[in-house]
């Protein structure tokens, strides 16, 4: 079926305007293409950084309308000492996940990352205490330390990145519930 020219030129604008402002990578490819690459930075996660790689890895093992890659600054891994993880959306697939160094001594690391980058992926806090729920997070307690989304948490991940729901999911700061031994005053 034939494109027409213009909805050609109005798809055109409308990747070099999203790349313009520092969203999700996209492609040249047609805009019902639903895989939406979502680049994660892992110069400023320290020790932390091979923890984001195995989240990202899990995420795009789990979902089918994401792919996670080191292929720009969407998402920016930190950490911190004390003050607690958080994730902070800028809009859905970026912003910024900070891991508080102290809470992942106590909590799995992995499942803290993953969940963090939960958030940017658009899933909500769940804290139910259900150590399969991954959004349930620091609710499960310390011994759990489960990584991976719930088919449920994974089907959500994958409906907001269906192109109609992406605007919907509104930025948003996540302070999380990995309660920390020691609470260092931190730069927030
Ligand atoms: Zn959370």
């Amino acid at each position: 079926m034939r494109t027409p020219k213009l909805s050609r030129i109005l798809a055109t604008l409308a990747a070099v305007t999203l790349t313009a402002l520092g969203a999700v990578a996209v492609n040249p490819a047609p805009a019902s293409a639903a895989v939406r690459n979502v680049c994660y930075n892992t110069s400023q996660a320290g020790p932390f950084a091979s923890y984001a790689v195995q989240a990202a890895s899990i995420w795009n093992n789990y979902t089918n309308n994401i792919n996670m890659a080191q292929c720009g600054s969407n998402l920016m891994i930190y950490y911190t000492y004390g003050g607690g993880s958080y994730a902070q959306r800028t809009s859905l697939g970026n912003g910024r996940v900070v891991i508080d160094y102290y809470q992942a001594q106590q909590y799995s690391p992995l499942r803290i990352m993953t969940h963090e980058i939960g958030h940017i992926l658009g899933l909500p806090d769940n804290y139910n205490g259900n150590c399969a729920i991954l959004m349930s997070g620091g609710s499960a307690g310390t011994s759990c330390t489960n990584p991976y989304p719930s088919s449920t948490e994974a089907a959500r991940v994958d409906s907001l990145f269906g192109f109609a729901a992406r605007s919907a999911t509104p930025a948003q700061i996540f302070s999380d519930s990995w309660p920390a031994a020691t609470v260092v005053a931190a730069g927030r």
